[in-house]
């Protein structure tokens, strides 16, 4: 029996459509509308796909958006004192600077002057604090990690007392992921390993996973046979293994051998159109999170 597909895609959809109506609740009942200013700095091909897909979600759902392009010679004073003045400005609910950044501007200096209570990425250390302690402490989940706990969840898979292994363990994927299904309450109260490039037998501590969730970036890492029959397999890697000629755009594969790895799982995420359409989508819901938390007194 082939693996049931988790559609990022599809879930995107019911989920903006439930944003939508959170949107028009906050509106009619608060007279508040969710303000997101997106900070391209210069013009990477890659970084202006990925803002203007924020701003056409964003626009979907009735945010007041702000598209602010800097030049490329911005300096790290102008771009701080802007992210400061957006700080300040009551209509934003969440600040995005969009990454990389030119050379010459300390990405982190530039992320840690984002006011935690507007950080929609959560990738601020006060916002990794909170998620670390967990409960009502939490402000904003980082929005890979999220998504890919709502896919988990949404798919019906249980995962309370579930054995839980991670692959990866970067800031923004595998550490937080890790903590998220590790701490009580709904979507979580796993038993979680993290596994990285200095583990041994990798494979072994794969099957045993009831779920397993890879962040590596390294195409095919996981093999058929590093699966337990009717795991749920949440594929994060998003890797360019070619390219298109005749739609011009490239060819993408995650981290697990896709095609095999369906003959064994319960469940399964496709790149593309798994986690990847998740991501926008829970910076969305961060942002709406954000303006009801400023509605408080
Ligand atoms: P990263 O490169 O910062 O970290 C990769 C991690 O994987 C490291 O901790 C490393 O220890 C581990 N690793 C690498 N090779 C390994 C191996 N052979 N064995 C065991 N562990 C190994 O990665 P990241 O930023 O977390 O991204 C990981 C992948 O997820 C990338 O392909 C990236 O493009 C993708 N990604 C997708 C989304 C999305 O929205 N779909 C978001 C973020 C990242």
């Amino acid at each position: 029996m082939t693996a049931e597909i988790i559609s990022g895609t599809a879930l995107r959809a019911t989920m903006l459509a439930e944003l939508h109506d959170e949107v028009t609740t906050i509106r009619s009942r608060h007279g508040c509308v969710p303000g997101l200013v997106t900070i391209l700095v210069g013009s990477n091909p890659a970084s202006v796909s990925y803002v203007s897909l924020k701003i056409k979600t964003a626009n979907s759902l009735g945010f007041h958006e702000i598209q602010d392009n800097q030049p490329e010679d911005i300096t790290e004073a102008e771009l701080l004192a802007l992210i400061d003045r957006y700080n300040n400005d009551p209509s934003i609910h969440g600040i995005l600077v969009q990454l990389p950044l030119p050379r010459h501007i300390d990405a982190t200096k530039v992320l840690y002057a984002i006011s935690p209570e507007k950080d929609v990425d959560g990738f601020h250390p006060v916002n990794l604090g909170r998620l670390l302690i967990g409960g009502k402490a939490v402000n904003f989940l980082p929005c890979t990690p999220a998504g890919i706990q709502e896919l988990i969840v949404r798919s019906g898979t249980e995962t309370s007392g579930a054995e839980v292994v991670v692959v990866g363990r970067s800031n923004i994927v595998g550490k937080p992921i890790a903590v998220m299904m590790g701490q009580k309450g709904k979507g979580g109260n796993a038993t979680v390993t993290l596994v990285h490039t200095g583990s041994r037998e990798l494979g072994a501590h794969c099957r045993r996973a009831d779920i397993l969730i890879v962040a590596a970036g390294v195409p095919g890492l996981v093999k058929p046979d590093w699966i337990k029959p009717g795991a749920t397999v949440i594929d994060v890697g998003v890797n360019r293994v070619g390219f298109n000629e005749e739609t011009s755009k490239p060819i993408l594969s995650g981290d697990v051998d896709f095609e095999a790895a369906r003959q064994v799982a319960g469940k399964i995420t496709p790149v593309p159109g798994g986690v990847g359409p998740m991501t926008i989508t829970m910076l969305m819901k961060n942002t709406i999170r954000s303006a009801w938390l400023h509605l408080r007194p």
